[in-house]
């Protein structure tokens, strides 16, 4: 599980991120939502390591994130802008972050070929990046992330880049990979009806703050102020 308490991170005197305290249970799948500037990818990134808290703590199984070298926290990532390396083949991006950690040859090919299937790509790991569409290449992006198997999955709008109806397919997939894989998963969105399909959970953000937190039907049925109400409410 991941535990965020009381964290705070400003920048200059904004405050980003304002005495955030939650927890991430083992196996959910939970979505941050809030309007651009609401302090969503700051918490992702301080929840990643790549940046730190200015007071509070965040612990991963009970291990302050600080305290831990980055090739050991066992997080996968993905981004708006998969990122992926344009020179090699779709395997070798997969593979990348194993070999980064050490692992070799056979073992490694079983596990990017494992992966593959599992994000129905099977049959292009000899493709190029650029000959892939966006879905397929936001799949690639998520077959890397999860191959080295982390204990928590950091996504940051990974779906937003691509349009409508290949976003509500994404969502679905998603959905179907995290339960199939069951890793902790961390969303962060500004879209409103993509956290309520997505997520068991959901945290709103406004300034900095949590204001409001629960499943999907509990908050969308019962938002307990006027600024979730409205927020969830442009959903529809
Ligand atoms: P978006 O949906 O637009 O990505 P967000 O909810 O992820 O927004 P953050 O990116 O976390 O929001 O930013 C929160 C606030 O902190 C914003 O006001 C932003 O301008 C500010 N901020 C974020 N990173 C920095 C930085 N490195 N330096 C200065 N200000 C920053």
């Amino acid at each position: 599980r991941v535990e965020v308490q009381n964290v705070q991170r400003a920048f200059g005197d904004h405050k980003a991120v304002d005495d955030v305290s939650i927890t991430f249970e083992d196996g959910g799948f939970y979505a941050l939502l809030g309007p651009s500037g609401s302090g969503k990818t700051t918490l992702l990134r301080m929840i990643a390591g790549f940046e730190f808290p200015d007071s509070g703590s965040i612990r991963i199984d009970g291990a302050a994130v600080e305290t831990v070298p980055a090739n050991k926290r066992r997080i996968g990532m993905v981004f708006q802008n998969y990122a992926l390396f344009p020179h090699m083949s779709v395997a070798a991006n997969v593979a990348f972050g194993l070999e980064v950690s050490g692992q070799k040859g056979k073992d490694v090919r079983r596990a990017v070929s494992e992966v593959l299937d599992l994000v129905q790509l099977g049959d292009f790991g000899k493709r190029r990046p650029h000959q892939l569409s966006g879905g397929q290449r936001q799949r690639v992006a998520l077959a890397r992330a999860i191959v080295t198997k982390p204990r928590v999955l950091l996504l940051d709008e990974p779906l937003s880049a691509l349009d409508k109806a290949l976003r509500t397919t994404m969502q679905g997939e998603l959905k179907r990979i995290q339960r199939e894989v069951g890793v902790t998963t961390i969303f962060v969105t500004h879209d409103q009806d993509e956290a309520l399909s997505i997520a068991d959970q959901i945290g709103i953000l406004k300034d900095g703050r949590i204001v409001q937190s629960g499943a999907p039907e509990e908050i969308y049925d019962r938002p307990n102020s006027e600024f979730a109400a409205t927020f969830l409410g442009d959903a529809n």
